[in-house]
């Protein structure tokens, strides 16, 4: 979400005339697109806006962190800004070349529909990344995300097929959905719409399944990819819909955060481990090449040792592809910023190391069947690729595959990565 918001920071600075530099000294201005999920995330925030402040360069921050904390950042930062504000920064940014440097902040506004509507200078030319919400309504009791990016908002269907067909027509091959919980999308339809797809049938708002089928219908060969979905709005009708839909690839990323009952009912995650692990067997049922990945809080305040087996065994249970692990960091304004954060960093950091070796096992396991097999894979640096279901895939050529989707037939697998040989 980062990455996108920054590609539209970009195109409406160069749009004023502003000028991107490569290398960080001879910025006039450095923006820091903060993230304020974790408290290390904004440690490193704030070093970034001291440095450019002790290089004489005028210090802005936006993101999560700016909405958040405006009075703390304040401190830190010359301009303290609100993305949603975008298309208002260039008449508040001073120009540096008439000297002035003077301290203002700027009022949080309304979420701006108008946001969505702002062209990205996109960072790939061939994998785009395609907001289709913001905000969340969830409130797990740990995050900031709710308050931080406020409620969800869902893009009009429309402006998301626009913008996909507009790609396409450029030449891309592969996009991200992107949203806090893409499965909850409620994308206002139009009558043209309606009556552009007679087949499909509309309820009151587009959900994300009927989305996905939308973009499934446009012509092109292309792949779709989507993040995240939070597990309590995993419905049948989606995972039969990305069954059905070609183009839509077979990675779901699914954080769980804890395997723990208790722990989940603290963390307000509405499900318990016996209905996400029926949930991970209804996705394999339907979808027998998929590959899962997972977010996890270790050591959330009060998890014993004994609950903590519980992730263990739901680790061994799903035997995920990938798992993205963070220590607890308790957040002002959550709700379990008021319970004690009493599980020591030293515990932490050890049950990271167990579940990061059980991964380490299931991920190598898991790509033992992709050996011998060819496979599409989207080529993403020199000698690089991605395959459908999100695996690296490493490859010896001395041609430039760039943004090209290629046949590989993979000849190794490691736990984190393949390697193969490209097909001509
Ligand atoms: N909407 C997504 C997650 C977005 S935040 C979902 O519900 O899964 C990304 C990840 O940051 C979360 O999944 C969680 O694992 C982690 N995270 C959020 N708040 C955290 C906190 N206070 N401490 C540690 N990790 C946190
Ligand atoms: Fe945060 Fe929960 Fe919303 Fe994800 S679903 S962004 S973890 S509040």
């Amino acid at each position: 979400m980062n990455i996108s918001d920054s590609e539209r920071i970009e195109s409406v600075l160069l749009n004023a005339k502003f000028k991107k530099v490569y290398c960080e000294n001879l910025a006039d201005f450095v923006i820091v697109n903060s993230c304020s999920v974790r408290q290390a995330a904004e440690n490193r925030a704030i070093s970034t806006l001291k440095l450019a402040r002790k290089n004489k360069q005028v210090a802005i921050i936006t993101g999560c962190s700016a909405v958040k904390e405006k009075k703390r950042f304040e401190n830190f930062a010359d301009f303290v800004l609100d993305i949603k504000d975008l298309k208002k920064w260039p008449s508040i940014l001073p120009c540096p070349w008439q000297g002035s440097r003077k301290k203002r902040t700027f009022a949080m506004g309304k979420v701006e529909t108008n946001y969505f509507k702002i062209n990205p200078n996109y960072s790939s030319k061939f994998h785009a990344y395609v907001p289709i919400m913001t905000g969340c309504n969830n409130f797990c009791s740990y995050c900031v995300v709710p308050y931080s990016r406020g409620r969800e908002v869902s893009r009009p269907v429309n402006e998301i097929l626009d913008e996909v067909k507009f790609l396409l027509k450029h030449g891309y091959n592969a996009i991200t959905l992107l949203g806090q919980n893409v499965n909850s999308y409620k994308g206002t339809i139009s009558n043209i719409l309606i009556s552009e797809y007679p087949k499909i049938k509309f309820g009151k708002y587009c959900d994300f399944a009927t989305l996905l089928k939308l973009l499934n219908l446009i012509e092109n060969d292309y792949w779709i990819w989507f993040v995240t979905s939070h597990p309590k709005d995993m419905s049948l009708k989606l995972i039969k819909t990305i069954k059905s839909c070609k183009k839509v690839c077979h990675y779901i990323h699914l954080p769980a955060q804890a395997g723990n009952d208790l722990i989940l009912e603290k963390m307000n995650r509405k499900y318990t481990h016996a209905k996400y692990l029926k949930l991970v067997k209804l996705i394999k049922k339907n979808l027998s090449d998929v590959c899962l990945s997972t977010d996890i809080i270790v050591g959330f305040p009060g998890e014993t040792k004994k609950q903590f087996l519980d992730t263990c065994k739901l680790f061994k249970e799903v035997k995920y592809d990938m798992a993205f692990l963070a220590k607890y960091s308790p957040r002002p304004g959550t709700i379990s910023f008021k319970m004690k954060d009493n599980v020591l960093m030293t515990e932490k950091k050890r049950r990271e190391n167990y579940l990061n070796d059980i991964l380490r096992k299931t991920a190598l396991n898991n790509n033992k069947k992709y050996l011998g097999k060819t496979v599409d894979i989207l080529v993403e640096k020199k000698n690089l690729g991605r395959t459908k279901t999100f695996k690296l895939v490493k490859f010896e050529s001395d041609k430039d595959l760039i943004g090209q989707i290629v046949k590989a037939k993979i000849t190794k697998s490691l736990a984190w990565i393949l390697e193969g040989e490209i097909k001509n």
